[in-house]
C-alpha cells in the first residue's frame, strides 16, 4: 500500500499578513500547519506545505500546487477576524470526504477546549465561495482556528504550546479521516543500554578506586543522561 498523501495550504504569506488583531495571522497559520505536518510525518504520511516560511504565494498558485501533488486530502488553515468567536471549518458543498474530514477535525478542536461555531458550507456565484474548496480536486477544508481581533479567543492561540495544539487537532483529524492511528505505544528507548556503558561518572569513579576512595561494592547507579544520582555524589 501506498503512503498517504496530504497537502497543506498555509493561508497568506510575505507582503500579504492575513488578518491581523492580536496576532499575525501568516505568522500562526505557518506555525499550526508545520505542527500538523510534523505529527502527520510521524505518522507515516508524505505531507506537501504550500510554504515552509514566511513568503508570498496566493491561492490560485497554492491550487495548483495542491492539484499537481494529488492528494488524498487537503486542508487550508487561516485564522479569522470580524470580532467574532470560537473555531469554525468550511468543506464542500453536498458533503462526502470533505465533511467527514471537517467533522472529525472539529471533534479535535473541541476535545482540545476551543469551542466551535461550526462545520459550514460557503455557497458562491459558481458553487463554493472559496477556491482553495472549490478548485481543488482532493477533498479539501478550510479551518478557521480562531478570531485574531477578539482578546480572549485569540488567547487560545497566544502561546506556542497552544498553536502546537491546533496543528495537532487538525493532523488527527486528517488521519481519522485517512483510518490511520495514531495511539500505538512509544516505542522502547535504546538509551538505558548505551549508558549502562558509559556513565558519565564512570572515569572519576575509576580514579576513586585506584586511589582507594571508593569501594568496589559501591557502582554507579544509571539515570537519564546529565542528571546525578545520589550515588554519584556520595561517592564523589
Ligand atoms: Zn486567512
Amino acid at each position: 500500500m501506498g503512503k498517504k498523501k496530504v497537502f497543506i495550504g498555509v493561508g497568506h504569506g510575505g507582503s500579504d499578513p492575513g488578518t491581523v488583531g492580536y496576532l499575525v495571522e501568516k505568522d500562526i497559520n505557518l506555525t499550526m500547519e508545520t505542527a500538523c505536518r510534523d505529527f502527520l510525518t510521524a505518522y507515516g504520511v508524505d505531507v506537501k506545505m504550500s510554504r515552509t516560511k514566511d513568503e508570498d504565494g496566493t491561492v490560485s498558485q497554492e491550487v495548483a500546487e495542491c492539484n499537481a501533488y494529488a492528494p488524498d486530502l487537503a486542508i487550508d488553515v487561516h485564522n479569522n477576524s470580524g470580532g467574532g468567536d470560537d473555531f469554525e471549518v468550511f468543506h464542500t458543498i453536498g458533503g462526502s470526504t470533505g465533511k467527514t474530514l471537517a467533522q472529525n477535525i472539529e471533534k479535535h478542536v473541541k476535545a482540545m477546549g476551543q469551542n466551535s461555531r461550526g462545520v459550514k458550507t460557503c455557497q458562491g456565484t459558481s458553487g463554493n465561495y472559496y477556491a482553495f474548496i472549490r478548485e481543488t480536486k482532493a477533498p479539501a477544508v478550510i479551518v478557521e482556528s480562531v478570531f485574531v481581533d477578539t482578546k480572549a479567543d485569540a488567547a487560545q492561540a497566544d502561546a506556542l504550546a497552544e498553536k502546537q495544539a491546533f496543528g495537532v487537532a487538525y493532523a488527527k483529524g486528517i488521519l481519522d479521516t485517512l483510518g490511520l492511528s495514531y495511539d500505538k505505544p512509544e516505542e522502547e528507548s535504546a538509551e538505558p543500554e548505551q549508558l549502562a556503558k558509559e556513565h558519565w561518572a564512570q572515569p572519576y569513579y575509576d580514579r576513586l578506586i585506584a586511589k582507594g576512595g571508593a569501594s568496589t561494592k559501591q557502582g554507579l547507579r544509571i539515570q537519564s543522561p546529565g542528571v546525578r544520582c545520589w550515588r554519584c555524589w556520595i561517592v564523589l
